[in-house]
């Protein structure tokens, strides 16, 4: 028997009550209601210019369309977000629902979801491109550490460097060594920020989690000098222990931390088998994603909101190279043999919200 005939034979052997009940969760949940309602929250601005003047321009299919008045365009509430020009919506949504459910591998998902292994590819960076950043403050007691991933170039092609799995594996040889830096307070706002290949610096803290501490934060951390140094300059109330002695006592400790970098590195290291530096951030990103545990149409509205993802999607090679030049001894190189041109001028690329 089919899902569908089964639910129908259970139906009606509901009562006449209970019936009606399950009729308007139904209609509750019914997706186009729940997409109609997600959307039109969603237009606050015009995406190219935020100008908030924009008029509606007619639908195109279901879709609404609007013109902003400043400068023109014609736009929907998917410009610039996940789910701009996207393809088989029906193939995405359980795509989603997948990548919720668990890490698959790539070959799996495109293969339970029917779509291509390059496609599977691109869907998953472009959801996890649109998730958005906790830009939340700290409060209270914050806990901050970096944790390590070896530098890795895994799935690029045409490199005559023939490591693509990255560097050595000998302690203290941090120029191999990415650097994922977490900062958590006890209220799960988190930021998880890919700051360097080497040796962390005082300067990349500030560059990700300056000025998101509130009033009377603690910030826990190990003696890392540069922690120190930057909550002084933060004029942070900072705690600090010997790693040795991994808490500085009482809930002085960074345990949500550990936690967290045990589950991390599990995941990237054995069930994905390692991850290109190039997407660090964003299956870091993934794993926030699982561990807030949102629903489906919680994590539509986030992907909606969300009106740069296009943009990170289109320049996530020019920003990579940026990183690589900038905040890394290691040294670029192109993938591919043709020549890859950036859609966004250099100084831009900062601006990115993504390594
Ligand atoms: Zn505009």
């Amino acid at each position: 028997m089919s899902a569908r005939d089964e639910i129908l034979l259970l139906f009606t052997s509901l009562s006449e009550e209970e019936k009606s009940k399950v009729l308007h969760e139904l209609s509750q949940a019914s997706t186009t209601e729940e997409t109609v309602r997600i959307e039109e929250a969603h237009v606050v601005c015009c995406p190219h210019c935020e100008s908030k003047l924009f008029v509606k321009n007619g639908k195109r299919g279901e879709i609404q369309k609007y013109k902003c008045k400043a400068c023109c365009k014609v736009f929907s509430s998917k410009t610039g977000t996940t789910l701009h020009r996207l393809q088989k919506t029906d193939k995405f949504e359980l795509y989603k629902s997948l990548m919720l459910e668990s890490y698959y591998p790539l070959k799996q998902i495109a293969k339970k979801v029917g779509i291509s292994i390059q496609t599977a590819f691109d869907w998953r960076h472009k959801i996890l491109s649109g998730t958005a950043k906790d830009d939340k403050a700290f409060e209270g007691i914050t806990e901050i550490d970096d944790i390590w991933f070896l530098y890795s170039q895994k799935g690029r092609k045409g490199l005559d460097y023939s490591r693509k799995r990255g560097g050595s594996k000998r302690a203290g040889d941090n120029d191999f060594q990415a650097k994922l830096l977490i900062t958590t307070d006890r209220k799960k706002t988190t930021d998880m920020s890919l700051t360097r290949i080497g040796r962390l610096r005082k300067a990349d803290i500030e560059r990700k989690v300056s000025g998101r501490f509130s009033e009377g934060c603690a910030l826990v951390s190990d003696k890392h000098r540069s922690i120190a140094a930057f909550a002084k300059s933060e004029n942070l109330n900072h705690v600090s222990f010997k790693a040795s002695e991994h808490s500085a006592g009482g809930e002085y400790h960074v345990n949500n931390i550990n936690n967290m970098a045990e589950g991390l590195k599990t995941i990237i290291n054995r069930t994905l088998k390692g991850v290109s530096t190039k997407y660090l951030e964003n299956y870091a990103n993934w794993y926030q994603l699982r561990n807030k545990k949102l629903n489906a149409s919680e994590v539509a509205r986030m992907l909606l909101q969300n009106k740069n993802t296009t943009s990170i999607h289109i320049n996530r090679e020019a920003r990579y190279k940026w990183f690589i030049e900038n905040f890394s001894r290691r040294t670029y190189r192109c993938p591919v043999k043709k020549t890859y041109q950036s859609m966004i001028a250099p100084e831009n690329l900062a601006k990115l919200n993504l390594v």
